[in-house]
């Protein structure tokens, strides 16, 4: 039940020509659309092709597209993405409607939709956005990210009947005896972490005894145990 939509919006170079030729499409129709386009058409005239509302999109549908206006460079690197994902056989929607309303979007820009959560079809987006560091003032360099909703994804789970997999059990619950103790016990938590050791406090303010039932209600493979005597001999039992 998911689709890859992928579109390509172009660079500082080609895409000022795009929002001409866009432009000038929707001048045509400046009596038509809604007054979210009217505003998008003065503003941010990418955004005019995101419109829901229904008298805007059969304007929508014969609007120009951009693919058609890309210039070589993002025309090549959309045709090498595409082979890309030709040859790792994943299968991808070319959807020329689809936009990201901030300018620092270069080239590529993709949603993951979903069928059976409602209207809100979307559970991520994202894009390139190779001009961003530059923006803020760090030296040119290449970026892509995206943003998914997590209500949505929890929705699309559910519907998809996917449960979410269990929090890893830990191998080992430390626990400690005397206040003295606990500055050892939290360091020695961290270091069998540092060693990729599946660590777990077992004390929450818990007497001896009751750190151990905890452990065995957890069900770790060992229970270390510092007192004030282990700290003394630097030892572990
Ligand atoms: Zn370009
Ligand atoms: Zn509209």
């Amino acid at each position: 039940g998911l689709s890859f939509q992928l579109n390509s919006t172009g660079c500082p170079v080609c895409r000022p020509e795009y929002l001409k030729a866009l432009s000038a499409y929707y001048a045509d129709y400046a009596d038509e659309i809604c007054e979210d386009c009217q505003r998008r058409l003065a503003k941010n005239p990418l955004r005019l092709l995101d419109c829901k509302n229904r008298p805007c999109r059969s304007i929508i549908e014969n609007a120009p597209q951009i693919i058609y206006s890309l210039c070589m460079e993002c025309s090549d690197h959309f045709g090498e993405l595409k082979s890309y994902l030709d040859a790792l056989e994943r299968p991808y929607t070319i959807n020329n409607r689809l936009v990201r309303g901030l300018d620092y979007y270069t080239k590529t820009v993709f949603e993951v939709w979903v069928e059976g959560i409602g209207a809100q079809s979307a559970i991520c987006g994202g894009g390139r956005y190779d001009g961003l560091t530059e923006m803020i003032g760090g030296p040119p360099t290449p970026a892509i990210g995206f943003a998914s909703g997590m209500d949505r994804v929890l929705l699309t789970m559910k519907h998809q009947g996917i449960a979410p997999s269990g929090i890893p059990k830990p191998t080992v619950g430390v626990a400690y005896l005397g206040s003295d103790a606990k500055a050892g016990a939290v360091m020695l938590v961290q270091t069998l972490r540092e060693q990729q050791v599946g660590t777990t406090a077992l004390w929450e303010n818990r007497s001896l005894k009751a750190q151990m039932k905890h452990a065995d209600r957890i069900g770790v493979d060992f229970t270390l145990i510092l007192g004030e005597d282990e700290i003394a001999a630097g030892t572990v039992t």
